[in-house]
């Protein structure tokens, strides 16, 4: 139990937490590839321009008004990436130097430009050739982008391959570092718990002869009548407080609820065990109990779990009611197990109806012996809840309730 505990509790700490560093470390990456894609961006203009300026100043006009183009031209050129073309002033070419993107596509004069062609991407810029302070056409300077853009794949590929090391790096020390924090917690849980169970234990057996003795005595001929009253407060209230620590264990041991243990069982089978027991209850207080049940309507659970949702569901419906009648119906319906239980009794305001699931909550606030405590549906709720079922309640008040039960049925939740 105390290893799952831990497990359960280092996931829901671990997986928050890596969801953060690896948003933190994402948004770093993507910072990271615009800032070297802005600057090599940058970059390839500038390398541009110079190597414009350079071919203005490598131009000349030579004899007949021929462009006389100096070889100087080729020591700053990359051929391979980069390519130079002499344009005259309506824009054909005259001449052209290196490696240039395919002609008929990239007639437009715009300075700056983005060009593909089967041969690769390029960045183009086109400005006036300027030879002794007059204008002789325009100077057409282009480049590839394939150097960037390995270098952007390289840069991806480090950040991607960066990223899954520190996220596995940061799995393995939030685990690490989450099972030395959460162990001293497993073992105050474990404490605490052996603590309820002994305790409950040490309570138990005192009650239970309190009360028993108190039965007898209550039984015994000649008992005088006027300690009945009395007498019969110190049982209903031994009784009271055997339920209370009862319910006070069952939400104190998650470890009773590991879904794995989970068996099938007939939902139909419990009600009837549950009702035999209110026969009396129900007698005494004057409520006439109606059973309608199916069977069988098989779900997976714990059958004293199971039961103990039944059992507080009905006690409850003929506690709050007098002189009326509690309704039980079990039956199967579209996928569900559906238990449904229903009283004519005193019924629970709306403002109330959002509080009836809370821990220790009662209408009357007031103490009285025989009182529930208050954990009743709470505990119905959070064992419903661990069989994957709902509840649900429906009340008016002066009226009467109606609580719905609903459960996966068998062969649906196993698959
Ligand atoms: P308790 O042990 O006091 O019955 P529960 O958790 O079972 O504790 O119920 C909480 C409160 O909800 C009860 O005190 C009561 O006010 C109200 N309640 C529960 N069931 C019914 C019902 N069938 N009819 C009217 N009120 C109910």
């Amino acid at each position: 139990m105390t290893t799952s505990l831990t497990s359960r509790l280092g996931r829901s700490v671990l997986l928050p937490y890596l969801l953060v560093f690896l948003v933190v470390l994402g948004t770093f990456a993507i910072g990271v590839r615009s800032v070297v894609a802005y600057f090599g961006a940058r970059q390839s203009f500038a390398r541009l321009e110079g190597l414009g300026r350079a071919a203005g100043g490598a131009t000349d006009i030579g004899n007949f008004g021929h462009l006389d183009i100096g070889d100087e031209i080729d020591q700053v050129l990359e051929p391979r990436e980069q390519g130079i073309e002499w344009l005259d002033s309506s824009g054909h070419v005259i001449a052209r130097r290196g490696r240039v993107p395919n002609e008929t596509q990239h007639r437009s004069m715009e300075r700056w430009q983005r060009l593909r062609d089967a041969s690769g991407t390029f960045d183009l810029e086109t400005i006036p050739l300027i030879i002794n302070g007059s204008p002789h056409g325009y100077l057409r300077i282009s480049q590839s982008t394939a150097p960037f853009d390995r270098l952007l794949q390289w840069v991806d590929t480090s950040l991607i391959v960066g990223l899954a090391f520190a996220a596995a790096a940061s799995f393995l020390g939030g685990r690490y570092l989450s099972f030395r924090a959460l162990s001293p917690i497993e073992e105050g849980v474990k404490t605490l718990e052996d603590f309820s169970a002994n305790a409950a234990h040490e309570l138990r057996s005192p009650l239970a002869a309190i009360r028993a003795n108190a039965e007898v005595a209550l039984r015994a001929d000649g008992f005088p009548v006027e300690h009945r009253l009395h007498v019969e407060t110190i049982v209903a209230t031994a009784t009271a407080m055997q339920h209370l620590i009862n319910d006070l264990l069952t939400l104190s041991s998650p470890a009773n609820y590991e879904p794995s243990e989970l068996e099938i069982v007939d939902l139909a089978a419990i009600v009837d065990r549950v009702i035999s027991t209110q026969w009396l209850d129900a007698q005494r207080r004057s409520v006439c109990l109606i059973v309608k049940v199916d069977r069988p309507v098989s779900i997976r659970g714990r059958e004293y779990q199971v039961e103990r949702i039944v059992a507080n569901l009905v006690e409850n419906a003929i506690r709050y009611t007098n002189g009326g009648e509690v309704i039980v119906r079990c039956y199967a319906e579209r996928g569900n197990a559906l238990l449904r239980v229903q009283d004519s009794g005193i019924g629970i305001a709306p403002a109330d109806q959002s509080h009836i699931f809370e821990r220790f909550w009662r209408a009357d606030h007031s103490y009285r012996p025989g009182a529930g405590s208050g954990l009743g549906l709470s505990i119905a709720r959070f064992l419903v809840l661990r069989h994957a079922g709902s509840i649900r309640v429906e009340s008016t008040l002066d009226v009467g309730s109606e609580f719905t039960v609903a459960f996966p049925l068998a062969h649906l939740a196993a698959g």
